[in-house]
């Protein structure tokens, strides 16, 4: 069944309404018509089954059949990524996004060559977070939240005072140089965590300083294997190697 997000302030007694973008392609690409069944996502965990009344190119006025709870997320893991150049970035949201990350923390770090990304480049991540939850039926977008220093992620300040740095039960930091211990080496000393913020270095890695920075924040430095991997390869794998290690990937079926 087709997905689509839905603004909570547009749901109301039973009564749904779907507006802009959403509304047109509804009608124009997908060709739904009248009385058709839609799933709708709120954005924090509730997913609705919806018909469709009427409506035209920039409204569609929908009746909430039923509403469910979606599974609670689980092991929260968020991405601290280096700012990359535009087309890394936004491979890196949307794989990411199907990963199952909570929130991603863009940071300027010392070998950063991409500047911060302003509004426009942001709300365009968004759109390219809810299209990958539309696809992968993922029910909790990852926040994605503005660029920062480095050191502001390191000490939390960046972070929110209920999600800085030092609310994360597990913190990791990338790092591609011998001295960093394999990931397998450093879970297996560790408990099992309800929340992870990993950190993957821009094109030009982190320096020495920022590791010892990050060290002495009480980041563990992982290794990934002796291969040099681009940014954004990192990014991707670190995530779905603590998916599988700590959560989801060993079940089977979708998320209901
Ligand atoms: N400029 C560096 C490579 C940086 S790779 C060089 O050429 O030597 C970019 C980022 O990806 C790194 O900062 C690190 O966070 C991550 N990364 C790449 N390969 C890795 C590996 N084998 N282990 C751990 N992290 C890695």
């Amino acid at each position: 069944m087709r997905r689509f997000f839905v603004d909570p302030k547009c749901i109301k007694d039973r009564k749904a309404e779907l507006r802009g973008s959403d509304a047109s392609h509804l009608y124009n690409v997908l060709r739904l018509k009248d009385g058709d069944l839609i799933e709708l996502f709120d954005g924090g965990g509730r997913v609705y089954q919806a018909q469709i009344n009427s409506g035209g190119r920039d409204q569609v006025n929908l009746t909430l059949l039923g509403v469910d709870d979606a599974p609670p997320a689980g092991l929260s893991i968020s991405l601290g990524q280096a700012m990359l150049k535009n087309k890394k970035m936004e491979l890196i949201v949307q794989k990411c996004t199907e990963l199952g990350v909570k929130s991603i923390h863009p940071f300027i770090s010392s070998h950063s060559k991409a500047a911060a990304p302003d509004q426009e480049k942001i709300r365009r991540w968004q759109r390219i977070i809810l299209e990958s939850c539309k696809q992968c039926n993922q029910p909790y977008p990852p926040a994605c939240h503005p660029a920062h220093p480095l050191t502001d992620i390191l000490t939390g300040a960046s972070t929110g005072a209920s999600a800085g740095a030092t609310d994360f039960d597990l913190r990791l930091i990338c790092w591609e140089k011998p001295e960093a211990p394999p990931l397998r080496q450093v879970v297996e000393k560790t408990f099992n965590p309800d929340s992870i913020l990993v950190l993957t270095g821009p094109e030009g890695g982190f320096s020495s300083g920022e590791i010892k920075l990050a060290r002495a924040a009480g980041f563990l430095p992982v290794g990934l294997g002796p291969r040099i991997l681009r940014a954004e390869t990192a990014a991707i794998v670190i995530i779905a190697l603590l998916q599988y290690i700590f959560n989801d990937l060993q079940s089977t079926g979708h998320l209901e």
